[in-house]
């Protein structure tokens, strides 16, 4: 028997839990089952995240959790649920299958059958953001070897597990050589891992345009993670004509967790009309990864019937296509009529045994790192380009006497000095990059007091490496 915990959620939630844990215990599932209090109960006893500290301590012993759609209260701090479990219990991948139902459920993309794999923890996502000056805020994207390592090879060993052909990455690594390039070249490497399978890079806005017109061409797409977050939102809503019809799983080394991809949908809780697929289809996942094949097929294939004879929730019920508008929980009885039976024009699902790895070692590679400089940026606003550059002081040479080089300012990625354009427009936000041979952490101080003797309201420096012979910054 395997040990789940799950959380109902808000709005739809309740009605939507029941009727899948209804499908569930008639197809056979061999489950011990707990629940936990998280959402808007929780909330409202003043826990900004939304989860219980029981919930916590029952999650860290049963880490298989069917968790049901949640509200997060608008304003005052209050975090997603979701976002506070993915942060907490290292939820490192995010899978969402996107699959057309055609012709029984309309859609405009009949041949859409992928899966998104997103990048749950890096990128933009740390929240990491600062006011730097009147003009000019900051937000921090960073990208570790670690995580690109672990989302890549699970995209491939995915890829590999369930009969898939083709990985494919999406980045925008022209814009950004140093982030989005560091997961292109570690998709690069990994890729050599799986000589079976096929792999290619694009271009985030080239391979979004091929996926909406020649969707047929992708298989598992693994993508870091505000392009994933935003792809899988849309790609899940343009297959399958509701949002009320994907599942998805979010993977950490130990935990999982399976959900719906939508919302509460408050406006229509209480009502019976809500879809349950998505959760039904989550619970699938799970019980793939409870390694309970049997039921999982059971179960998946009894729904694509039921879609297939036209039973069909009120967000996909169309005229002359349906054949029978049905509530939540009919739909959920219209399924448990049909466990056993596969569909009979719809591809039958067959799962495979084999689980994808979840937990990948890591190590570190040696690198050599010199100091090779500074950029400084500065909060200024009396001047031209050129009038900046006459205006900075003379800065001595490093303690091993080599001279330091004013090489270029920018204004916000546009270079300034010592070439610039008229048109150019700039804010009160500088940066003025300074390179030596040699530099030690003592001359970077040195520098900066220069400037600050000078007059200058230096708001951030970042060191300038040249890491295994190559400058590891951009140009
Ligand atoms: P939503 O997904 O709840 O609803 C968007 C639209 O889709 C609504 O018209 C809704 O009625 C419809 N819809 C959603 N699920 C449906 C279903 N199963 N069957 C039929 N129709 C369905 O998104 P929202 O309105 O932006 O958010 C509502 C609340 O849900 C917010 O508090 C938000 O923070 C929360 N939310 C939670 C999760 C989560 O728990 N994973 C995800 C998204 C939003």
């Amino acid at each position: 028997m395997a040990a789940i915990t799950i959380a109902r959620g808000d709005g739809i939630g309740t009605e939507i839990m029941q009727v899948t844990l209804d499908i569930m215990a008639a197809a056979g599932a061999d489950l011990s089952i707990s629940e936990v209090e998280m959402g808007e109960s929780v909330y409202q006893q003043g826990e900004p995240t939304g989860i219980s500290e029981a919930a916590w301590k029952h999650l860290a012993q049963a880490p298989v959790l069917l968790k049901g759609p949640m509200s997060t209260p608008q304003g005052g701090g209050f975090t997603s649920v979701s976002l506070q479990l993915r942060k907490q219990l290292g939820l490192y991948a995010s899978v969402r299958p996107c699959v057309s139902y055609a012709p029984y459920v309309h859609t405009r993309y009949s041949t859409m059958n992928v899966v998104i794999i997103r990048e749950n923890e890096e990128d933009i996502y740390g929240g990491v953001e600062y006011r730097q000056t009147t003009d000019v805020v900051q937000s921090i994207k960073w990208v570790s070897r670690p995580a690109c390592e672990k989302i890549i090879r699970y995209a491939f060993e995915y890829a590999r597990r369930h009969g898939r052909r083709k990985v494919s990455a999406f980045t925008k690594d022209r814009i950004m050589e140093f982030t989005d390039g560091f997961f292109r070249q570690i998709f690069l490497e990994i890729a050599q891992d799986y000589p079976e399978l096929e792999y290619e890079h694009q271009s985030l806005d080239i391979g979004t345009a091929r996926l909406t017109s020649h969707p047929e061409k992708f298989d598992v797409i693994v993508i870091p993670n505000l392009y994933g977050d935003i792809l899988s939102d849309l790609v899940a809503q343009l297959t399958t004509g509701s949002v009320g019809l994907t599942g998805s799983a979010n993977v950490g080394d130990r935990c999982v967790m399976f959900e719906a991809i939508h919302g509460s949908a408050p406006t229509i809780a209480g009502e019976d009309i809500a879809n349950p697929s998505g959760l039904i289809l989550a619970a699938v996942m799970m019980l793939v990864h409870l390694q309970q094949i049997e039921v999982a097929q059971h179960i998946q294939n009894a729904w694509l019937t039921t879609l297939e004879e036209g039973l069909h929730t009120a967000d996909i019920f169309r005229e002359g296509l349906s054949y029978q508008k049905l509530g939540t929980r009919a739909f959920g009885e219209a399924l448990i009529e049909r466990l056993g039976r596969k569909p009979r024009h719809l591809p039958a699902v067959h799962f495979s045994k084999r689980n994808t790895p979840t937990r990948f070692d890591y190590q570190r590679p040696q690198i050599e790192r010199e100091l090779v400089g500074v950029d400084v940026f500065l909060d200024w606003t009396q001047g031209t380009p050129e009038e900046l550059a006459r205006r900075l002081p003379h800065v001595p040479v490093t303690r091993k006497g080599a001279p330091w080089t004013l090489e270029m300012i920018t204004n916000l990625g546009v270079v300034v000095w010592p070439k610039s354009f008229p048109e150019t427009r700039c804010c009160d936000h500088w940066h003025c990059r300074y390179t030596a041979d040699q530099v030690h952490h003592h001359d970077l101080v040195q520098l900066l007091k220069s400037l600050r003797s000078a007059g200058f309201d230096f708001i951030k420096t970042e060191n300038l490496y040249r890491i295994d012979g190559k400058l590891a910054y951009s140009a």
